[in-house]
């Protein structure tokens, strides 16, 4: 039931927004608006997730300062006033994320945050068979929190339209709903929310998932553990070099068979965190400031 409502919800929308027939029967429920959101943090020096298709320009990556103490160019201000709440608490809220798995070493990962207590976010694609199944059920179940990253995380289908966009984002979210019980509210863009190969404008998929009530979460630490050759020091490098910058931190990590270094990376990022003064490492949830690099404030 839920499911037939929220279909005719958007479809509603869709027309009222852009005018497509897409419901045969010309029902016609009141669209919902989307719900105004604030401000995110806007920063959009950090691009930390390579393209992955050859048919797309890359993203341009940061700059990498040789040496030992390689390390990703970060912000030089730190976060935004604007994007600052206004009475900060005193205490840094770091958030760790993984973009693309479930993957072969996510079983790993989640014992390496159980053995430390930790809670992080998983921005998830759509992986098939009951081995994945368990694994999505795994994150859910140990709290941690599951956000959306596509189904198929191909750019060229995924931002060929705003049609092919919204069915692979109906397709995880029920997709997640079936296996493990949770409507996610949370999404990250493959490529960031200011990539370059989308053929759709972003504002137009930002408008869209604002009026399914997601958030998307860009990052303010790219770990650069999707660059080739990368090693775990360096990625506890770019981490630490980041973190202390931001009253809230959310670092960019990957979730994938061949990132290795990453799992490595992963106690060492954690002890250095834990021992930071006044400094908590938690999950994305709905009171989480968002980190956006396109804003979507209108
Ligand atoms: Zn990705």
């Amino acid at each position: 039931m839920r499911l037939l409502n929220k279909a005719k919800e958007e479809l509603s929308w869709y027309e009222e927004h852009y005018g497509e027939e897409l419901l045969a029967d010309g029902e016609n429920d009141n669209p919902i608006e989307a719900e105004e959101k604030g401000t995110g943090v806007v920063w959009e020096s950090i691009q930390g997730e390579t393209l992955d298709s050859e048919e797309v320009k890359p993203v341009e990556e940061a700059e990498v300062t040789g040496g030992t103490g390689e390390k990703v160019e970060a912000a030089s201000e730190g976060q935004s006033a604007t994007g600052e709440p206004e009475e900060w608490d005193g205490v840094r809220r770091v958030y760790i994320t993984f973009d693309d798995g479930p993957s072969t070493s996510t079983n790993t990962i989640l014992d390496i945050l159980d053995s430390y207590g930790v809670k992080a976010t998983f921005f998830v694609t759509g992986k098939e068979g009951s081995e994945y199944a368990d694994i999505y059920r795994r994150i859910a179940e140990s709290g941690h929190t599951i956000g959306m990253h596509s189904y198929s995380h191909k750019y060229s289908e995924l931002y060929e339209s705003l049609g092919s966009f919204s069915a692979d984002f109906n397709k995880l979210q029920t997709y997640l709903y079936e296996t493990t019980g949770v409507w996610s509210k949370f999404y990250r863009f493959p490529g960031g929310s200011s990539n370059t190969a989308s053929k759709v404008p972003m504002e137009q998929l930002i408008d869209y998932l604002n009026h399914e009530n997601i958030t998307y979460f860009d990052w303010n630490v790219a770990s650069s553990d999707d660059r080739a050759g990368i090693n775990k020091d360096i990625i506890v490098a770019n981490v630490m070099t980041g973190v202390p910058k931001f009253h809230e931190a959310i670092i960019l990590l990957h979730d994938a068979q061949d990132k290795q270094a990453t799992v490595e990376a992963l106690p060492e990022i954690i002890e250095q965190i834990q021992a930071m003064d006044n400094t908590v490492i938690v999950p994305i949830t709905e009171d989480t400031l968002p980190v956006q690099h396109i804003s979507n404030s209108q």
